[in-house]
């Protein structure tokens, strides 16, 4: 059985998990909602994903769309930042925005290896996913070391 996570049990579980998805800080959240920040970084390491996996699965199917979908959004928010920092010589803001992007594509990718040991549901193969990929690996070619980070990650998902 796994552990009992005091934001698991939380009667505002879903307000903490829309909080985490949109890039709340752990100590914000924990405030917010009278937890510890330790189990607000666990909860959204170990338990958030499999939470939006579950989610979908019975009746909160449109409570998991819509955290995934803010996901989504934000990712692209974040890209399309990226591009008009970018344009701008704005490198500073295009680091932020890296840096948002890859948080967004980690917890993307922990959610594409939760949905990858399901053989209904591959992301690697759908084709959103190959896009995605595509668009992130694009807009970081100009940035080598987080490109190469990020490939890394995505071949560890593909293999795992
Ligand atoms: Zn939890």
């Amino acid at each position: 059985m796994p552990r009992r996570c005091t934001v698991c049990d939380h009667p505002e579980r879903h307000g903490i998990d829309e909080a985490l998805v949109t890039g709340a800080p752990y100590r914000s959240v924990a405030k917010r909602f009278r937890l510890s920040e330790s189990a607000v970084y666990r909860h959204k390491t170990e338990h958030l994903p499999a939470h939006l996996l579950k989610a979908r699965e019975g009746e909160e199917v449109a409570q998991a769309d819509d955290l995934l979908n803010q996901v989504r959004s934000l990712q692209s928010h974040a890209l399309d930042i990226l591009e008009r920092a970018e344009k701008a010589g704005d490198l500073r803001t295009a680091l932020a925005a890296i840096s948002q992007a890859r948080g967004n594509l980690e917890l993307l990718a922990k959610l594409a290896g939760e949905l990858d040991e399901r053989p209904m549901v591959n992301l690697n193969i759908s084709p959103q996913w190959l896009e995605l990929r595509a668009v992130i690996v694009g807009a970081l070619e100009p940035y080598s070391e987080a490109r190469g980070a990020i490939l890394r990650a995505l071949e560890r998902v593909g293999n795992g």
